[in-house]
């Protein structure tokens, strides 16, 4: 039976976790990384990862959860990273429709702000991190660039140009691919999956977001072998090893 790392999930917005899991483990999916989107999920992803030893958690604050920020985040996110070496970054990131609806609190000058911080954060303990990019790749491609980084860190629900696959993972990306680029019209999205090596190839759910939990990823790995016409038990295995390396941050 093939295994499976889902890389990308929310599992502390799931219901009924339980069962979740244990759908998951009979469809081969053992592993996940869990990444929290607010100071609030912090504690519950911790308190995930310590019940469940499959479990990879990440504290962060998304950029829609602006509005939750309050005074000595940074300090409480620092001190947490400190005391559990295990811990990833995220989810951070930049979003142009959400800085668009509210740009008194969300403008994309704070949401940068803001996942600077972070980044500093996760290089300053080399911890992987876990981006969101809509519609502000060129803003993000910069700050990738000139920011301090960890040695590596994940491009979560991945797309954009298939021509900035080389220089991302020239900066220590690896690229996590979501249900986005099944259907037959994400043809750029479906680039890009071809464009990536298949050392730095991850597969996510984003439970409950794009796939409503983990069962979801062997049908998706069938589907991006057939994108990338590659086959299956190969891909399934270099997947699976490349989100224990990432998930380790190596
Ligand atoms: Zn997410």
């Amino acid at each position: 039976m093939l295994l499976y790392f889902d890389a990308h999930t929310h599992l502390q917005n799931m219901t009924d976790l339980s069962a979740i899991l244990k759908r998951a483990q009979a469809a081969g999916v053992t592993d996940f990384m869990c990444l929290a989107t607010h100071e609030g999920d912090w504690q519950k992803v911790l308190d995930i990862a310590k019940t469940h030893p499959n479990v990879r958690a990440g504290i962060g604050v998304h950029p829609w959860f602006l509005a939750t920020l309050e005074k000595g985040w940074e300090t409480r996110m620092e001190t947490l990273l400190k005391a559990h070496p295990s811990l990833l970054v995220g989810e951070i990131g930049l979003d142009k429709i959400k800085a668009d609806a509210d740009p008194t609190v969300s403008s994309l000058d704070h949401q940068e702000r803001v996942m600077r911080v972070q980044m500093d954060l996760a290089a300053r303990y080399n911890r992987p991190f876990h981006m969101h990019c809509v519609r502000a790749w060129d803003r993000i491609l910069h700050i990738l660039k000139r920011n301090k980084r960890p040695d590596f860190f994940v491009s979560h629900s991945h797309h954009g140009n298939a021509t900035w696959v080389p220089q991302l993972i020239d900066m220590g990306a690896y690229l996590s691919y979501s249900a986005i680029f099944v259907p037959s019209n994400r043809q750029k999205v479906q680039a890009c999956l071809k464009a990536t090596p298949l050392d730095r190839l991850l597969v996510e759910s984003d439970c409950p977001d794009l796939a409503p939990e983990p069962s979801a990823i062997p049908e998706l790995v069938k589907k991006m072998a057939v994108v990338r016409e590659q086959d299956e038990a190969v891909l399934a295995h270099a997947l699976y090893e490349n989100a224990q390396r990432i998930s380790h941050g190596r």
